[in-house]
């Protein structure tokens, strides 16, 4: 069995289930977060009634690693502490549920190349395989430590990250144990490119996948993913690798649709996998798919943004009624931020979202692609994972592009920032 499985707290249920349960009465201090002008729950049934349940004038109160109540200021029960938020805006902490940190080396000449006409191609992840392959561990984990404290720093609280630069047995496995040191979110992504010594027998490389660097790669990994696309792995090399990874107890994501039109997106709800990942060349029957499946559709428009690339259409996927998560992608090819604001601004400005959608969708959406219902909420019994915006509206994170906004972090019921 492996080691690394469900996080705690996470039920089995679907995303959009029933409402956390309150936890167990805590003997912990309490802190209330009060004067905070507007408050993004995510639960439809306080505040506003709208999809993000937005209360004005309202008050958070934590205890220990949860929240424990939310509600209007002048409602909030007596605590042991108190925070002034000076009516600055709340939302949930950011759940950025993909990225691929553990890497080394630097790809600054080919973004360069790149914004000067040349157009990306997968081929370019191979130069960033070369350099992951030299690195020592110490210089991958601090690479993933940096990166993740950066995301921190601008409110993302739960964090996804790959392995997929090490494309040999001994270096997924030291990816993926190097990225478990840092997080629970781990995938093993050991199907992102055929490995460069073996681009002449691709089917060699995915009996490698699923066989013994499956086995290496298993016990420090939650999901397993596959980038589905013409130069990478096609419909049945991904199907046969999402099975094997099942078979280990690894549970599926793939990267599907992203360069071009094709059967990822289709291969993913048939595998019930939590996400297809990109969605940005999609059918109607793609579409389709997605909105009557419980498999999210996790869009990632910094890698668009990063390619001068189509977007993807956030609005049709909606109006289908498609689940829709937005993710940083942020790896030092096709996407490298951080910034789950900087993406909430480009789906709004370009992909159709309203803001509310937009910041449901980087919090809530993150969490339901993770099949997560502890986080990406501010509900009673959620983690207490939780941004204070330096702006009086969770607005401000789409009308304010590219302006640090993060007044104050809260993760598991302890200020970060
Ligand atoms: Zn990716």
């Amino acid at each position: 069995m492996t080691p690394a499985t469900t996080p705690p707290g996470t039920p089995a249920s679907t995303p959009a289930g029933p409402p956390v349960q309150p936890s167990a009465p805590t003997a912990a201090p309490t802190t209330a977060i009060t004067n905070i002008a507007a408050l993004v729950t995510n639960d439809p049934s306080l505040g506003d009634g709208s999809p993000i349940g937005l209360i004005q004038d309202a008050a958070v109160v934590i205890g220990g690693d949860r929240v424990v109540w939310v509600g209007e200021s002048s409602k909030a029960p007596a605590t042991d502490n108190a925070v002034d938020a000076g009516g600055r805006a709340v939302v949930p902490g950011f759940v950025d549920s993909h990225s691929h940190l553990v890497f080394a080396g630097d790809r600054t000449q080919e973004f360069n190349a790149r914004m000067s006409g040349r157009p990306y191609s997968a081929g370019g992840i191979r130069t960033t395989v070369a350099a992951t392959r030299a690195a020592t561990d110490e210089a991958l984990s601090a690479n993933v430590a940096r990166y993740l404290a950066e995301g921190l720093r601008q409110g993302t609280t739960t964090q996804e990250t790959k392995s997929g630069y090490g494309l040999t047995v001994t270096d997924e496995a030291r990816s993926l144990r190097v990225a478990a040191r840092h997080t629970d979110e781990v995938t093993y992504l050991g199907a992102h490119i055929v490995a460069p010594e073996l681009a002449d027998d691709p089917a060699a490389y995915v009996d490698l996948v699923t066989g013994d660097m499956l086995d290496a790669c298993a016990p420090y990994a939650r999901w397993i993913d596959v980038f589905c696309e013409k130069g990478a792995f096609d419909g049945d090399q991904a199907r046969a690798i999402l099975t094997a990874g099942r078979a280990k107890g690894l549970q599926p994501r793939v990267h599907a649709n992203q360069l071009s039109y094709g059967p990822g997106v289709r291969l993913a709800v048939e595998m019930d996998a939590a996400s297809a990942d990109h969605c940005t060349h999609l059918t109607d029957e793609d579409v389709d798919a997605l909105a009557n499946s419980r498999t999210v559709a996790t869009l990632l428009p910094g890698a668009e943004f990063s390619t001068r690339a189509e977007w993807p259409d956030a609005r049709r996927l909606l109006d289908a009624g498609a689940t829709v998560a937005l993710s940083t992608d942020c790896n030092p090819g096709s996407s490298f931020t951080s910034s789950m604001a900087f993406c909430i601004a480009l789906a709004v400005r370009d992909m159709g979202m309203t803001p509310d959608e937009a910041i449901w969708s980087a919090t809530a959406g993150g969490a339901a692609a993770l099949r997560r219902t502890d986080v990406g909420r501010l509900t009673r019994g959620a983690t207490a994972d939780l941004v204070v915006l330096d702006a009086p509206s969770h607005v401000h994170l789409a009308y304010r592009p590219g302006v640090p906004l993060t007044w104050a972090v809260w993760r598991a019921g302890e200020r970060l920032h």
